[in-house]
């Protein structure tokens, strides 16, 4: 099999580089690849990250994992872009300052368009022919701490296979908070437009897909990280690619509603809750004070999962306290 070009054999792996552009300073742009073919035929499944440049957890446990994994071991390929968008992973930033596009709304791309369309473009139209399975990596922005959580999106156009499958992937993940979005009744809900994100257009495609959410941005988070190694190896198990049992927890909890909870006053938060916390209605969340008093207490308006708290300390009105999840259920 070829990707972006390059020859893969059974049984080998791949490490290479892939132009995706060019700097006025004659520099190219280049992503990396990193394939491995197992030795025996089986699905592609394609591990995508730093779309958003400063979310760096699944960048890291996909390097450890193409190391770890032996090529004896898998059935099937592993192919793995980890670093979707480099000029925004060297600005430290979510998007990048060449174009200030958010490169996870342009996707299926534009070979013509601006540099996240084009590079959106070159990923998106190898992927399509190449993979059978999608996992896509985010985290958080570095100004969170939040639970390694996953979320799969019922698509309308998407086949329903397409979506059961999803979820499967999502369950195989293995963490304990899921989100599940459907697109159909979530207007108004996610934060920001959802058009053009890369796990919509693989459903579109009936490419199977969901994102894991791995912690805050712009640092290493260890205990995410093997998180992410070992759901990555669980998801393969679930798809036939590795031998062995997944190791999901028994109970995974599914949520249907999620919001942010924003300040309504400036100043410097304490919060008192952790990701990954139960909040009953009326509890404390958090308090905001400035150099005299406490300025603000901010309560649970009604019972909560905390997904994603703020780290760090500074808000001011409208700024993001938490990401929270307030319709569940939980699944066996
Ligand atoms: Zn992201």
């Amino acid at each position: 099999m070829k990707i972006f070009g390059y020859q893969v054999e059974p049984g080998t792996r791949l490490c290479e580089y892939v132009k995706v552009g060019e700097l006025a300073c004659f520099s190219d742009i280049r992503i990396p690849v990193l394939v491995i073919r197992g030795e025996q035929a089986g699905p592609t499944l394609w591990l995508t990250g730093a779309v958003h440049g400063d979310e760096l957890n699944g960048l890291w446990a996909m390097r450890r994992l193409f190391w770890d994994l032996a090529v004896k071991d898998l059935r099937g390929t592993l192919v793995l872009t980890p670093l979707l968008n480099p000029m925004a992973f060297l600005a430290r930033s979510k998007i990048s300052p060449l174009d200030y596009l958010d490169m996870d709304q342009q996707f299926p791309g534009n070979p013509q368009g601006l540099y996240s369309e084009r590079v959106a473009h070159a990923v998106f139209s190898e992927l399509r022919d190449k993979a059978d399975y999608v996992i896509d990596f985010h985290t958080l922005n570095h100004l969170f701490s939040a639970t390694p959580y996953t979320v799969s999106k019922i698509v309308p156009g998407a086949a329903d296979s397409t979506n059961k499958t999803a979820l499967s992937m999502t369950r195989a993940f293995g963490v304990y908070p899921n989100c599940r979005v459907d697109l159909q009744s979530a207007s108004g809900e996610l934060p920001g437009a959802t058009s053009g994100a890369l796990d919509i257009l693989c459903m579109q495609h009936n490419i199977p897909c969901f994102m894991a959410e791995l912690g805050g941005g712009g640092r290493w988070d260890e205990p995410v990280i093997q998180v992410a190694y070992e759901g990555i190896q669980n998801v393969m198990v679930s798809l036939g690619m590795l031998a062995g049992e997944p190791l999901a927890p028994r109970k995974q909890l599914m949520i249907t509603k999620r919001k942010f909870l924003r300040s309504n006053v400036g100043g410097l938060v304490r919060m008192a809750v952790e990701p990954g916390s139960f909040v009953p209605a009326g509890g404390l969340l958090a308090t905001i004070y400035d150099f005299w008093q406490e300025v603000d207490r901010v309560y649970a308006e009604q019972d909560l999962f905390v997904i994603a708290a703020c780290f760090n300390p500074v808000v001011s009105s409208g700024d993001r306290l938490a990401f929270v999840g307030y319709e569940w259920h939980e699944a066996e």
